[in-house]
């Protein structure tokens, strides 16, 4: 039977890990490779782990810094290596709504506003579509955060009767994530508070409350992510363990989930 197999390239939250690197992850299922999520400092864990030019596609959970930004050296690196461009086709790119203007303006401020789409076949899609990259079929389902279009993404495949990795992006508490995680085999939870928000719209959680999240979706398997090196990971531990009812695994690069 094939699985789903997902490396963790970088898992610090918006300021990185001492070495470390914001979120992105390695997803490949047979002959398919997917970067889910590219943030800063990504690119090079990439590098370090597959040749950048096998990637299939790249598709990010919402469009905050610590999430997208790596996009840019990847760019530069297809279309300016110094064999010149790296591939024919461009690699294809899945972005939330809006998120084609916001890159635009990005890259827009140093020059070429166009870099990103001429790297990759850029394509936005909306919350609860469905978007199937070889035999990797991933579902998106909106959870709260300060970002508008911040999505949940579910991994699966279907033809090989794989499990279900479910990955909660950013996120307050979630409702939304709690229903569209129900029964997963896997959920990947962030985890970025010491404590809540004291006051205004919550945009994140703690890991006690990432821990309610897993046992409230009856996940089989909770891992914690988007934790900083700063935070004591026996705290995180206990907190998640505490809140889930059972063991957790904190998130570290190079950790590698099946499913
Ligand atoms: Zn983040
Ligand atoms: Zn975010």
């Amino acid at each position: 039977m094939r699985r789903v197999r997902v490396t963790v390239l970088g898992k610090s939250p918006a300021f990185a890990d001492a070495g470390g690197a914001c979120s992105g992850y390695l997803v490949q299922e047979g002959a398919t490779t997917l970067l889910m999520d590219v943030g800063n400092g990504v690119f090079g864990k990439l590098r370090a782990a597959i040749d950048y030019t096998t990637v299939d596609a790249v598709l990010v959970s919402h469009m905050h810094a610590d999430h997208s930004l790596d996009l840019v050296p990847f760019a530069y690196a297809l279309m300016y290596g110094p064999d010149g461009r790296a591939r024919a086709d461009p690699v294809r790119l899945m972005v939330p709504a809006g998120g084609r203007d916001q890159l635009r303006r990005v890259v827009g401020t140093w020059g070429g506003e166009d870099l990103i789409e001429d790297a990759f076949a850029l394509e936005e899609y909306d919350s609860g579509a469905v978007l199937d990259v070889g035999g990797l079929r991933v579902r998106t389902h909106a959870v709260p955060h300060y970002l508008p279009h911040t999505n949940a993404l579910e991994l699966s495949a279907p033809a090989a009767s794989s499990g279900r990795l479910t990955y909660g992006a950013d996120h307050g508490p979630a409702d939304a994530l709690v229903e569209f995680a129900r029964d997963t085999d896997i959920l990947m939870v962030e985890a970025t508070l010491k404590a809540p928000e004291p006051d205004g719209p919550r945009g994140h959680i703690t890991a006690r409350e990432a821990g309610e999240h897993g046992r409230r979706a009856g996940a089989r398997r909770l891992v914690v992510t988007h934790v900083s090196d700063l935070i004591d990971p026996a705290w995180v531990r206990s907190e998640a363990e505490a809140g889930f009812g059972g063991p957790v695994t904190i998130a570290a690069e190079g950790d590698v989930y099946e499913v």
